[in-house]
Protein backbone atom coordinates (compact mmCIF):
# COMPACT_ATOMS: atom_id res chain seq x y z
CA UNK A 1 0.00 0.00 0.00
CA UNK A 2 1.47 3.81 -0.74
CA UNK A 3 2.06 5.66 1.87
CA UNK A 4 -0.29 8.70 2.03
CA UNK A 5 2.77 11.73 2.53
CA UNK A 6 1.60 14.38 4.82
CA UNK A 7 0.37 17.49 2.97
CA UNK A 8 3.05 20.41 4.77
CA UNK A 9 0.80 23.06 4.52
CA UNK A 10 -1.11 21.79 7.45
CA UNK A 11 1.90 21.96 9.45
CA UNK A 12 2.14 25.02 11.72
CA UNK A 13 5.91 27.37 11.66
CA UNK A 14 6.88 25.23 15.16
CA UNK A 15 5.87 21.67 13.82
CA UNK A 16 8.51 22.52 10.82
CA UNK A 17 10.81 23.56 12.89
CA UNK A 18 10.51 20.60 15.09
CA UNK A 19 10.58 18.80 12.13
CA UNK A 20 13.99 19.87 11.19
CA UNK A 21 15.35 19.14 14.65
CA UNK A 22 14.11 15.90 14.22
CA UNK A 23 16.14 15.14 11.17
CA UNK A 24 19.08 16.64 13.01
CA UNK A 25 18.85 20.23 11.66
CA UNK A 26 18.77 23.53 12.66
CA UNK A 27 15.46 25.00 13.58
CA UNK A 28 14.97 27.90 11.44
CA UNK A 29 14.98 25.95 8.56
CA UNK A 30 11.31 25.72 9.47
CA UNK A 31 11.00 29.13 9.11
CA UNK A 32 12.34 29.46 5.80
CA UNK A 33 10.28 26.58 4.58
CA UNK A 34 7.52 28.59 5.99
CA UNK A 35 8.47 31.57 4.17
CA UNK A 36 8.02 29.28 0.56
CA UNK A 37 4.91 28.29 1.18
CA UNK A 38 3.02 31.27 2.84
CA UNK A 39 4.93 34.19 1.71
CA UNK A 40 6.54 33.23 -1.73
CA UNK A 41 3.47 30.69 -2.51
CA UNK A 42 5.77 27.99 -3.90
CA UNK A 43 4.43 24.44 -5.36
CA UNK A 44 7.26 22.27 -5.17
CA UNK A 45 10.50 21.48 -2.80
CA UNK A 46 12.63 22.05 -5.94
CA UNK A 47 11.97 26.14 -5.72
CA UNK A 48 12.96 26.41 -2.16
CA UNK A 49 16.54 27.62 -3.40
CA UNK A 50 17.71 28.50 -0.21
CA UNK A 51 17.75 24.84 1.53
CA UNK A 52 20.39 22.46 0.09
CA UNK A 53 19.14 18.79 -2.49
CA UNK A 54 19.89 17.39 0.23
CA UNK A 55 17.44 18.92 2.26
CA UNK A 56 14.74 19.27 -0.23
CA UNK A 57 15.01 15.24 -0.92
CA UNK A 58 14.33 15.00 2.71
CA UNK A 59 11.02 17.08 2.38
CA UNK A 60 10.11 15.72 -0.78
CA UNK A 61 9.98 11.82 0.98
CA UNK A 62 8.48 13.42 3.69
CA UNK A 63 5.49 15.66 2.25
CA UNK A 64 3.39 16.96 -0.32
CA UNK A 65 2.59 20.43 -1.17
CA UNK A 66 -1.06 20.36 -2.01
CA UNK A 67 -2.44 23.21 -3.59
CA UNK A 68 -5.23 24.61 -5.31
CA UNK A 69 -5.84 25.15 -9.51
CA UNK A 70 -7.42 27.55 -10.88
CA UNK A 71 -8.97 25.11 -13.58
CA UNK A 72 -11.11 27.51 -15.16
CA UNK A 73 -12.46 31.37 -15.06
CA UNK A 74 -15.50 33.16 -16.24
CA UNK A 75 -16.03 37.27 -17.20
CA UNK A 76 -19.25 38.65 -16.91
CA UNK A 77 -19.91 41.41 -18.66
CA UNK A 78 -20.09 43.45 -15.26
CA UNK A 79 -16.77 43.09 -14.34
CA UNK A 80 -17.45 39.76 -12.58
CA UNK A 81 -15.25 37.04 -12.91
CA UNK A 82 -15.74 33.27 -11.92
CA UNK A 83 -13.24 31.25 -10.91
CA UNK A 84 -13.81 27.19 -10.92
CA UNK A 85 -11.11 25.90 -8.55
CA UNK A 86 -9.58 22.37 -8.32
CA UNK A 87 -8.31 20.82 -5.16
CA UNK A 88 -5.75 17.84 -4.85
CA UNK A 89 -8.71 15.44 -4.90
CA UNK A 90 -9.80 16.48 -8.27
CA UNK A 91 -12.87 18.01 -6.49
CA UNK A 92 -13.98 21.62 -7.90
CA UNK A 93 -15.42 24.46 -5.72
CA UNK A 94 -16.05 27.74 -7.41
CA UNK A 95 -14.88 31.77 -6.09
CA UNK A 96 -15.92 34.89 -7.25
CA UNK A 97 -14.26 38.53 -7.53
CA UNK A 98 -17.14 41.26 -7.49
CA UNK A 99 -15.81 45.04 -8.82
CA UNK A 100 -17.82 47.65 -8.06
CA UNK A 101 -16.62 51.77 -8.00
CA UNK A 102 -14.99 51.61 -4.82
CA UNK A 103 -14.05 47.60 -3.63
CA UNK A 104 -13.39 44.73 -5.00
CA UNK A 105 -14.76 41.80 -3.14
CA UNK A 106 -14.08 38.33 -2.82
CA UNK A 107 -16.69 35.66 -2.40
CA UNK A 108 -15.23 32.71 -1.32
CA UNK A 109 -16.27 28.56 -0.24
CA UNK A 110 -15.68 27.53 2.79
CA UNK A 111 -16.50 23.44 1.62
CA UNK A 112 -17.22 21.83 -1.08
CA UNK A 113 -21.05 21.48 -1.73
CA UNK A 114 -22.88 22.53 1.53
CA UNK A 115 -24.51 20.66 4.99
CA UNK A 116 -27.51 22.57 5.21
CA UNK A 117 -30.60 22.35 2.84
CA UNK A 118 -31.74 25.89 2.12
CA UNK A 119 -34.87 25.04 -0.90
CA UNK A 120 -33.69 28.33 -3.07
CA UNK A 121 -29.67 27.93 -3.21
CA UNK A 122 -27.95 25.91 -5.90
CA UNK A 123 -25.23 24.64 -3.88
CA UNK A 124 -28.09 22.82 -1.05
CA UNK A 125 -28.70 20.42 -4.16
CA UNK A 126 -24.78 19.23 -3.73
CA UNK A 127 -24.49 17.23 -0.69
CA UNK A 128 -21.78 18.32 1.66
CA UNK A 129 -18.21 16.79 0.48
CA UNK A 130 -16.26 17.71 2.78
CA UNK A 131 -14.68 20.75 4.57
CA UNK A 132 -12.05 22.97 2.99
CA UNK A 133 -8.51 23.17 4.76
CA UNK A 134 -7.31 26.23 6.10
CA UNK A 135 -4.90 26.99 3.24
CA UNK A 136 -7.66 25.92 0.43
CA UNK A 137 -9.60 29.11 1.61
CA UNK A 138 -6.86 30.98 1.98
CA UNK A 139 -5.66 30.02 -2.00
CA UNK A 140 -8.47 31.00 -2.98
CA UNK A 141 -8.47 34.38 -1.70
CA UNK A 142 -4.57 34.55 -3.16
CA UNK A 143 -5.84 33.66 -6.21
CA UNK A 144 -8.59 36.43 -6.44
CA UNK A 145 -6.14 38.76 -5.09
CA UNK A 146 -3.95 38.40 -8.56
CA UNK A 147 -6.59 38.62 -10.85
CA UNK A 148 -8.38 41.72 -9.12
CA UNK A 149 -4.37 43.75 -9.78
CA UNK A 150 -4.70 41.88 -13.24
CA UNK A 151 -7.76 42.82 -14.26
CA UNK A 152 -8.78 45.80 -12.19
CA UNK A 153 -5.44 47.28 -11.15
CA UNK A 154 -5.84 47.06 -7.53
CA UNK A 155 -5.39 44.93 -4.37
CA UNK A 156 -8.84 42.82 -2.93
CA UNK A 157 -11.09 45.35 -0.72
CA UNK A 158 -13.07 42.73 1.15
CA UNK A 159 -13.49 39.08 1.73
CA UNK A 160 -17.19 37.60 1.76
CA UNK A 161 -17.14 33.89 2.70
CA UNK A 162 -20.63 33.37 0.85
CA UNK A 163 -19.62 31.00 -1.76
CA UNK A 164 -20.54 27.28 -1.58
CA UNK A 165 -20.70 26.08 2.16
CA UNK A 166 -21.99 27.12 5.72
CA UNK A 167 -18.58 28.65 7.26
CA UNK A 168 -19.94 27.57 10.67
CA UNK A 169 -19.57 23.93 9.84
CA UNK A 170 -16.05 24.65 8.81
CA UNK A 171 -15.40 26.99 11.93
CA UNK A 172 -11.37 25.51 12.94
CA UNK A 173 -10.73 25.48 9.07
CA UNK A 174 -12.41 28.98 8.55
CA UNK A 175 -10.98 30.81 11.70
CA UNK A 176 -7.46 29.26 10.72
CA UNK A 177 -7.23 30.98 7.19
CA UNK A 178 -8.95 34.01 8.51
CA UNK A 179 -5.27 34.05 10.61
CA UNK A 180 -3.86 33.48 7.65
CA UNK A 181 -5.68 36.16 5.44
CA UNK A 182 -5.13 38.89 8.28
CA UNK A 183 -1.17 38.10 9.33
CA UNK A 184 1.63 39.41 8.64
CA UNK A 185 3.08 36.39 7.12
CA UNK A 186 -0.01 36.13 4.98
CA UNK A 187 -2.24 39.01 3.03
CA UNK A 188 -2.23 41.43 5.99
CA UNK A 189 -5.93 42.28 5.54
CA UNK A 190 -7.58 43.93 8.29
CA UNK A 191 -10.32 41.51 9.71
CA UNK A 192 -13.17 44.58 9.54
CA UNK A 193 -13.05 43.85 5.61
CA UNK A 194 -13.88 40.17 6.30
CA UNK A 195 -17.84 39.10 6.65
CA UNK A 196 -18.87 35.61 7.83
CA UNK A 197 -22.05 34.70 6.43
CA UNK A 198 -24.12 32.17 8.36
CA UNK A 199 -27.76 30.66 7.83
CA UNK A 200 -27.79 31.09 11.67
CA UNK A 201 -26.34 28.81 14.54
CA UNK A 202 -26.54 30.03 17.57
CA UNK A 203 -24.07 27.43 19.35
CA UNK A 204 -21.20 29.01 16.78
CA UNK A 205 -22.72 32.17 17.04
CA UNK A 206 -22.00 32.58 20.49
CA UNK A 207 -18.39 30.65 19.91
CA UNK A 208 -17.15 33.69 17.60
CA UNK A 209 -17.67 36.09 20.39
CA UNK A 210 -16.18 33.85 23.03
CA UNK A 211 -13.24 33.89 20.69
CA UNK A 212 -13.10 37.12 20.20
CA UNK A 213 -12.79 37.31 16.50
CA UNK A 214 -12.39 40.85 14.84
CA UNK A 215 -14.56 40.00 11.36
CA UNK A 216 -18.02 40.88 10.33
CA UNK A 217 -20.87 38.77 10.94
CA UNK A 218 -24.06 38.31 8.19
CA UNK A 219 -26.87 35.95 8.86
CA UNK A 220 -29.38 34.55 6.30
CA UNK A 221 -32.16 35.73 7.69
CA UNK A 222 -35.10 35.33 4.63
CA UNK A 223 -37.75 35.50 7.12
CA UNK A 224 -38.81 36.66 10.56
CA UNK A 225 -41.62 34.30 11.19
CA UNK A 226 -40.66 30.86 12.33
CA UNK A 227 -42.79 28.37 10.45
CA UNK A 228 -41.97 29.81 7.37
CA UNK A 229 -38.52 30.14 7.55
CA UNK A 230 -38.42 26.53 8.88
CA UNK A 231 -40.22 25.84 4.78
CA UNK A 232 -37.24 27.77 3.15
CA UNK A 233 -34.61 26.38 5.14
CA UNK A 234 -35.90 23.40 6.83
CA UNK A 235 -32.41 23.12 9.24
CA UNK A 236 -34.10 26.28 11.00
CA UNK A 237 -36.09 23.71 13.43
CA UNK A 238 -33.31 23.06 15.26
CA UNK A 239 -32.44 26.95 15.76
CA UNK A 240 -35.63 28.48 16.24
CA UNK A 241 -35.39 32.21 15.36
CA UNK A 242 -35.59 32.89 19.60
CA UNK A 243 -32.52 31.02 19.79
CA UNK A 244 -31.09 32.66 17.20
CA UNK A 245 -31.35 36.07 18.70
CA UNK A 246 -30.46 35.47 21.97
CA UNK A 247 -26.72 34.54 20.24
CA UNK A 248 -27.23 37.34 18.14
CA UNK A 249 -27.71 39.78 21.66
CA UNK A 250 -24.42 37.83 23.20
CA UNK A 251 -22.37 38.31 19.98
CA UNK A 252 -23.28 42.24 19.76
CA UNK A 253 -23.06 42.23 23.86
CA UNK A 254 -19.35 41.13 22.87
CA UNK A 255 -18.06 42.81 20.04
CA UNK A 256 -20.62 45.57 19.78
CA UNK A 257 -20.57 45.03 15.94
CA UNK A 258 -23.90 45.49 14.50
CA UNK A 259 -24.95 42.39 12.42
CA UNK A 260 -26.38 42.47 9.06
CA UNK A 261 -29.25 40.09 7.89
CA UNK A 262 -29.19 39.37 4.47
CA UNK A 263 -32.92 39.15 2.77
CA UNK A 264 -34.52 37.82 0.02
CA UNK A 265 -38.13 38.95 -0.77
CA UNK A 266 -40.11 35.90 -2.89
CA UNK A 267 -43.39 36.73 -4.05
CA UNK A 268 -46.03 34.49 -2.19
CA UNK A 269 -43.81 33.73 0.39
CA UNK A 270 -42.72 36.83 2.31
CA UNK A 271 -43.90 39.79 0.42
CA UNK A 272 -46.53 40.81 2.69
CA UNK A 273 -47.29 43.20 5.86
CA UNK A 274 -46.79 40.31 8.51
CA UNK A 275 -43.56 39.60 6.92
CA UNK A 276 -42.69 42.88 6.62
CA UNK A 277 -43.71 43.65 10.47
CA UNK A 278 -42.10 40.72 12.01
CA UNK A 279 -38.38 41.56 10.30
CA UNK A 280 -38.77 45.02 12.17
CA UNK A 281 -39.57 43.56 15.20
CA UNK A 282 -36.96 40.97 15.22
CA UNK A 283 -34.38 43.67 14.02
CA UNK A 284 -35.69 45.86 16.91
CA UNK A 285 -34.49 43.09 19.48
CA UNK A 286 -30.33 43.91 18.34
CA UNK A 287 -28.32 46.43 16.36
CA UNK A 288 -28.54 45.30 13.30
CA UNK A 289 -29.05 46.42 9.59
CA UNK A 290 -30.98 44.75 6.57
CA UNK A 291 -29.54 43.57 3.11
CA UNK A 292 -32.33 42.74 0.54
CA UNK A 293 -30.76 40.31 -1.84
CA UNK A 294 -32.27 40.33 -5.39
CA UNK A 295 -32.98 35.87 -5.90
CA UNK A 296 -31.02 34.83 -8.21
CA UNK A 297 -33.65 31.47 -9.87
CA UNK A 298 -32.32 28.26 -9.94
CA UNK A 299 -34.73 27.22 -12.23
CA UNK A 300 -36.93 25.73 -9.71
CA UNK A 301 -40.13 27.47 -10.71
CA UNK A 302 -41.26 27.40 -6.79
CA UNK A 303 -39.50 30.57 -5.66
CA UNK A 304 -40.77 33.72 -7.78
CA UNK A 305 -38.60 37.35 -7.50
CA UNK A 306 -41.18 39.66 -5.80
CA UNK A 307 -41.98 42.50 -7.66
CA UNK A 308 -40.45 45.74 -6.89
CA UNK A 309 -43.08 47.20 -5.05
CA UNK A 310 -42.54 44.59 -2.36
CA UNK A 311 -39.08 45.80 -2.07
CA UNK A 312 -39.94 49.63 -1.79
CA UNK A 313 -42.28 48.88 0.39
CA UNK A 314 -39.97 46.60 2.62
CA UNK A 315 -37.42 49.99 2.61
CA UNK A 316 -39.26 52.28 3.39
CA UNK A 317 -41.00 50.50 6.24
CA UNK A 318 -37.71 49.64 7.68
CA UNK A 319 -36.31 52.95 6.91
CA UNK A 320 -39.57 55.08 9.08
CA UNK A 321 -38.05 52.61 11.77
CA UNK A 322 -34.98 54.10 11.54
CA UNK A 323 -33.67 50.22 10.66
CA UNK A 324 -30.21 50.95 8.06
CA UNK A 325 -31.28 48.84 4.86
CA UNK A 326 -29.34 48.61 1.54
CA UNK A 327 -30.35 46.87 -1.82
CA UNK A 328 -28.05 44.68 -3.29
CA UNK A 329 -28.30 44.56 -6.82
CA UNK A 330 -27.14 40.73 -8.39
CA UNK A 331 -23.64 40.32 -10.03
CA UNK A 332 -22.41 38.02 -12.94
CA UNK A 333 -25.47 36.56 -13.04
CA UNK A 334 -24.86 35.93 -17.03
CA UNK A 335 -22.40 33.54 -15.38
CA UNK A 336 -23.86 31.32 -13.02
CA UNK A 337 -21.41 33.65 -10.56
CA UNK A 338 -24.73 35.53 -8.07
CA UNK A 339 -25.35 34.83 -4.85
CA UNK A 340 -26.82 30.57 -4.77
CA UNK A 341 -26.17 29.93 -7.90
CA UNK A 342 -22.53 28.06 -7.20
CA UNK A 343 -23.02 24.66 -8.05
CA UNK A 344 -20.53 23.23 -10.25
CA UNK A 345 -21.60 20.26 -12.55
CA UNK A 346 -17.96 18.12 -11.85
CA UNK A 347 -19.08 17.29 -8.66
CA UNK A 348 -22.56 16.16 -9.03
N1 LIG B 1 -24.18 29.27 4.15
C1 LIG B 1 -23.94 30.67 4.29
C2 LIG B 1 -23.12 31.28 3.17
C3 LIG B 1 -23.40 30.87 1.74
S1 LIG B 1 -24.87 31.50 0.97
C4 LIG B 1 -25.24 31.41 4.50
O1 LIG B 1 -26.29 30.77 4.46
O2 LIG B 1 -25.22 32.60 4.75
C5 LIG B 1 -24.57 33.22 0.74
C6 LIG B 1 -25.85 34.04 0.63
O3 LIG B 1 -26.54 33.77 -0.63
C7 LIG B 1 -26.86 33.72 1.71
O4 LIG B 1 -27.40 34.90 2.23
C8 LIG B 1 -27.91 32.94 0.96
O5 LIG B 1 -29.14 32.95 1.62
C9 LIG B 1 -27.91 33.63 -0.37
N2 LIG B 1 -28.55 32.88 -1.45
C10 LIG B 1 -28.65 31.53 -1.57
N3 LIG B 1 -29.32 31.20 -2.68
C11 LIG B 1 -29.64 32.36 -3.30
C12 LIG B 1 -30.31 32.69 -4.52
N4 LIG B 1 -30.79 31.74 -5.35
N5 LIG B 1 -30.45 34.00 -4.86
C13 LIG B 1 -29.95 34.96 -4.06
N6 LIG B 1 -29.29 34.72 -2.90
C14 LIG B 1 -29.14 33.44 -2.53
Amino acid sequence: MKIQKKDIRSLTKEQLQDFFISIGDKPFRGKQVYEWLWKKGVHSFNEMTNLSKETRKKLEEAFVINHIAVDSIQKSNDGTIKNAVKLFDDLVVESVLIPTKTRTTACISSQVGCSLDCKFCATARLKRMRNLNPDEIYDQVVAIDKESRLYHNRPLSNIVFMGMGEPLMNYNNVLKSVEKITGTEGLAMSPRRITISTSGIPKMIKKMADDGVKFNLAVSLHSAIQEVREQIMPFATKFPLPELLEALQYWYRFTKRRITFEYIIWKDINDNQEAIEALVSYCKKVPCKVNIIEYNPIDDGYFEKAENVSTEKYVSVLEKNRIPVTVRRSRGKDIDAACGQLANKTNS
